[in-house]
């Protein structure tokens, strides 16, 4: 707690309290992901009030400066998020989620490690982080999904880079790092992806037990995981 005492002593600039929230201590952990485990939610909204009010930045910017703190991980890869749904703190992943912190790719990791970490079944902050992807979705993306678990459920896992290949023009693309590859990407995060499953073959195993399934992408495992073993709601 002495995070809290600093937090608290550190005088009133902007500056010195954003720079305060992203110390982290020997674990990897922030003043955020420390008041996420202990659900401490009436202290985050204090937190973000401070934030929002002790500065003459516009909220636009105020709000990305909070995005990057939250997007900090520990050294188990969490953010705050994580922590807070492995610790199956509802009120706490409300407010984050009223001020629009929680991405749909951030959310769906959550619920993933959250399932691996209790070892099943979905707590209610998982059921709760399900509903707000679901209500976040447009209708491009719920199209998107059912062609996923379609594809998951024939046992084939297209990856990212293969939509891109074969839907956007080849200009202004990341080239492949690894010698006498070809191969070329819109976003940085699909030439990760690539290296990783192409290069190094890594892929990710379902976590469900007796299940033999693995996937190139976290997203589709969760999607796997969903409509093929339907924990989230069922269990
Ligand atoms: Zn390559
Ligand atoms: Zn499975």
């Amino acid at each position: 707690m002495t995070l809290i005492k600093e937090l608290k002593q550190s005088n009133n600039k902007y500056i010195a309290k954003i720079s305060m929230l992203k110390i982290q201590d020997e674990k990897g952990n922030t003043l955020m992901h420390i008041i996420a485990e202990k659900g401490y939610h009436n202290f985050l909204k204090l937190i973000l009030g401070y934030l929002y009010t002790c500065s003459s930045k516009n909220l636009e910017n105020i709000k990305h400066d909070i995005k990057k703190i939250l997007n900090i991980k520990n050294n188990e890869s969490y953010t705050v998020l994580h922590t807070a749904t492995i610790h199956n703190h509802k009120s706490f992943i409300k407010i984050l989620f009223d001020h629009g912190y929680i991405s749909k790719d951030n959310a769906e990791d959550a619920i993933l490690v959250a399932l691996e970490f209790t070892n099943y079944p979905a707590n209610n902050a998982v059921k709760l982080l399900q509903e707000y992807i679901e209500k976040q979705y447009n209708s491009n993306d719920i199209l998107e999904e059912i062609v996923q678990s379609t594809i998951v459920n024939q046992g084939n896992d297209l990856t990212e880079e293969d939509n891109n290949i074969n839907h956007v023009a080849n200009n202004g693309r990341t080239p492949c790092t690894v010698e006498g590859c070809k191969k070329d990407f819109v976003k940085r995060e699909s030439l990760s992806q690539h290296i990783k499953i192409v290069h190094k073959g890594e892929r990710t195993p379902c976590t469900v037990e007796g299940c033999k399934k693995n996937f190139y992408s976290r997203g589709n495992l969760y999607r796997h995981i969903k409509s093929v073993h339907n924990v989230i709601y069922f269990n």
